[in-house]
């Protein structure tokens, strides 16, 4: 991207709820929230949406045992992805691309034959701070902050806010 200062300010509404909808692991939906707000969306940041958008679809592709459709999309995704900072409107776009990328070698190595055995737990969730929503790394749930102490609530997982970046590298 051309203008680092794109990444600056809100995320479009319908980017937060195909976000949430990703984390939910409905990459159906969060296809439909994307592209809905790449559409609305004016300036470089639409293409951050798109990036992710076809992530979800590389996913979808893996849960409907389609191999080829998700290799084809990922590597557009990641020509999309690539030349976002590491954070872009409190996306951890960084994070995401590691992920999408790990996912696609796990799926390589299983190979087409194999698609059905992919583990679908190794779809980790999107990370952003808007609002100061935290998400766990380990199981995707929502967490709970109080004066920066972060837990979540499902499996205990737990940090310090002012750690975040050490934490996710
Ligand atoms: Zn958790």
């Amino acid at each position: 991207m051309k203008d680092k200062s794109a990444c600056n300010g809100a995320l479009h509404p319908k980017a937060i709820e195909g976000l949430k909808l990703f984390n939910e692991k409905k990459f159906f939906e969060t296809h439909e929230e994307l592209e809905d707000a790449w559409r609305e969306e004016r300036g470089e940041i639409r293409n951050l949406y798109q990036g992710i958008l076809q992530v979800a679809v590389t996913y979808l592709h893996i849960t409907r045992g389609n191999y080829n459709g998700a290799v084809k999309v990922y590597e557009r995704s990641a020509r999309w992805l690539k030349d976002y900072p590491d954070v872009c409107r409190g996306i951890f776009v960084g994070k995401l691309r590691r992920d999408a990328e790990t996912t696609i070698k796990k799926l390589k190595s299983l190979g087409a034959e194999n698609i059905a055995e992919f583990d679908m737990s190794l779809f980790l969730p999107v990370v952003w701070k808007e609002k100061r929503a935290w998400f766990c790394d380990r199981c995707g749930t929502e967490m709970h902050e109080k004066n920066c102490k972060v837990s979540c609530p499902n499996c205990g997982n737990r940090f310090d806010c002012s750690d975040l970046n050490i934490y996710f590298d």
